[in-house]
């Protein structure tokens, strides 16, 4: 047969720039440009792709078709014309009137610290928050929410734990520009590091104030001088020099100079005159949110604007609910949050997406079609994007993506992955997004937060994926199906080590994989504390066989929350070695003491799976 040849209908193309969701159909796809269903079928059959009228396109094929007509086009992901709709109904703040501001009170600065790896981020900020709790206060033990608060004077800062650079950007690019001046820290014993000045670049572009604060002057090699020329270099003048940034000479070890460094960003914030109000309905950005089994889905936000109460209907992209608590940095129950003001919201209905803004809306009805409107919109979204990938030609699972790539086509690797908290999920996408070159794609078939489900090796299966889980297991129905379905599923725990595999993989050089071969499972029922021995948990093996000695790891809803060795074993009064399935036990949990009924136990051994 031979191929129709496609002749441009005479038809003017429509004026202006025309807005097309991706993975539209032909026939969605022709009508917006003055042609039929057919026309765009046709030009594509006779470009080699064959593709059904109701078939979703691939954003090259809309491409070729509109600049074949000589149309212009925009791409947009589904339901990006809707939110604009969608924040009309909220009521979503607008930029704000410099008039109305000046006349708003002062509010804390809110701070990012940023930096090569191991020049002293995290010990700096735990310092920072360790100094500044009261004597005597629970101990000085405050809760991880994500962020913190210190008082300095008459003034209070805002600390945000940033888990990196990426983070940073990412929420920047998602338009949650919270932070409002950036650390810089240096080691002044090593010095200008390639991570130094991407966190300076990442700081240049969301045009905040940046300090440096050189860290470790304790050790003998410091070299302040060194680190402030090769800064000024690099436009970053101290005002020593004549310039205008300021440094700060600290050791996060010694708690020398964090004083200073704590005054001078009092000072920044001043001379910024941060203000907002703490009047009407809250608004502000998504910096953490994860699982918790007890509580549910929790979010740790900062609030920008207004002020956020208990009772309120918050809505954060999908997920949305009546705020049932708020907690703040040191695990106290609060019933307000205003401004620069971090908190942890219990009551959403899902976990929300680090980054991503929430709003208070008018009334819960509101909040819940928005979401619901939203949640539809993102489906519609991933099941044009799968479907664009399937027209683009199948994809492959990592074990063939190398020959894939030989074959000299575009080779598409199809990938699930899994992860503990959304911060890692976006961690873990967004660096292996990375990775790709012209002759490899990548495609993210599902990216989620939690265990590896039964519904994940399924999905798995039909799309031809790969799934990856990061600080996460499968549990026993899943590694079952995925068995049967010979369905791979490979578990990091480390982001390096897990790049490392997708990247040999696509150069042919796969490396064996170290399979974990579940020994024996047991649930916890009950945890006791016995005198000398600490915490002992009792336990019901479910299957195989518990051994004394063996590698284990403690569960919680599928991710993994300790690992080591099992310390002690028994059954009734008397130590056993080993405990069958069926059998009641109690296992010592040695140093780990956060166990909770409803937990899993795993033990485990390692075998390498031969290359086939
Ligand atoms: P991060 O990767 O930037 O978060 O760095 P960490 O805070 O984890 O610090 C890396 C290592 O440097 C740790 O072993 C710290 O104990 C150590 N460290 C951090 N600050 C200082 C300091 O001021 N003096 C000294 N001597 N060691 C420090």
């Amino acid at each position: 047969m031979d191929v129709p040849s496609y002749s441009a209908s005479d038809a003017p193309v429509p004026e202006g720039t025309v807005v097309i969701e991706r993975a539209s159909t032909a026939q969605d796809l022709g009508p917006k440009l003055s042609r039929t269903a057919a026309d765009v079928v046709r030009f594509l059959l006779t470009n080699g792709e064959m593709v059904t009228g109701t078939q979703s396109l691939s954003d090259e094929m809309i491409e070729m078709f509109a600049t074949e007509i000589g149309a212009e086009i925009r791409l947009v992901d589904p339901g990006e014309e809707q939110e604009v709709e969608l924040r009309k109904i909220l009521d979503f703040p607008d930029e704000d009137d410099e008039e109305i501001v000046s006349s708003w009170p002062i509010r804390p600065p809110v701070i990012t610290v940023m930096g090569h790896v191991d020049h002293g981020k995290t010990l700096l900020l735990d310092r920072i928050r360790s100094a500044n709790v009261v004597d005597g206060e629970a101990g000085g033990i405050t809760q991880h929410i994500g962020a913190y608060q210190v008082t300095k004077g008459d003034s209070t800062l805002t600390f945000i734990d940033t888990p990196g650079h990426a983070a940073f950007t990412a929420m920047r690019a998602r338009g949650a520009d919270a932070t409002d001046i950036v650390v810089l820290v240096v080691a002044a014993d090593d010095g200008v590091m390639p991570q130094t000045l991407e966190a300076l670049d990442h700081a240049k572009a969301a045009e905040v104030p940046i300090i440096v604060a050189i860290n470790k002057m304790d050790r003998e090699g410091a070299d302040p001088e060194k680190v402030m020329s090769q800064l000024a270099e690099r436009g970053l003048v101290p005002e020593a020099w004549g310039g205008e940034t300021l440094y700060a000479q600290v050791s996060a070890m010694t708690g020398d100079g964090i004083e200073d460094l704590l005054e001078n960003l009092a000072l920044i914030a001043e001379v910024e005159d941060l203000r907002a109000t703490s009047e009407g309905r809250a608004a502000g950005a998504v910096l953490e949110a994860h699982l918790d089994t007890g509580r549910g889905p929790v979010a740790t936000v900062l609030v920008e604007r207004g002020t956020l109460s208990v009772g309120d209907p918050l809505v954060s992209g999908a997920a949305w609910g009546r705020v049932r608590a708020l907690i703040n940095d040191k695990g106290e129950n609060v019933k307000v949050a205003g401004p620069s003001t971090p908190v942890q919201v219990l009551g959403l209905n899902e976990v929300a997406e680090s980054g991503d803004s929430f709003v208070i809306a008018p009334n819960e009805k509101t909040a819940g079609k928005v979401a619901e409107t939203r949640e539809h919109w993102h489906r519609v979204a991933s099941l044009g994007r799968d479907a664009s990938a399937a027209a683009a030609g199948g994809g492959a699972k990592l074990e063939d993506i190398f020959q894939q790539i030989q074959s000299g086509e575009t080779a598409t690797l199809n990938l699930i992955v899994k992860a503990d908290v959304n911060g890692s999920l976006e961690a873990v996408t967004d660096s292996l997004k990375k990775l790709e070159r012209d002759d490899v794609k990548l495609s993210f078939v599902l990216r989620g937060v939690g265990g590896i489900s039964e519904n994940d090796v399924q999905l798995a299966a039909t799309s031809n994926a790969t799934i990856l889980g990061f600080n996460v297991r499968p549990d026993r129905q899943a590694r079952e199906l995925a068995d049967t379905e010979q369905v791979e599923i490979r578990n990091y725990e480390i982001i390096y080590k897990l790049l490392e595999d997708i990247e040999n993989a696509m150069l042919g050089m796969l490396s064996p994989e170290y399979e974990e071969v579940v020994t024996g499972e047991a649930e916890v029922r009950e945890i006791f504390r016995v005198p000398r021995l600490g915490a002992i948990a009792g336990c019901m093996v479910r299957s195989g066989v518990i051994t004394r000695n063996s590698k284990v790891r403690f569960l919680r809803e599928g991710t993994i929350i300790w690992k080591g060795e099992i310390q002690s074993l028994r059954r009734f009064k008397d130590d056993a070695n080993e405990v069958a399935a069926g059998f009641e036990c109690g296992i010592g949990l040695s140093d780990f003491q956060d166990l909770k009924d409803g937990d899993l136990i795993e033990t485990y051994e390692e075998r390498e799976i031969p290359i086939t």
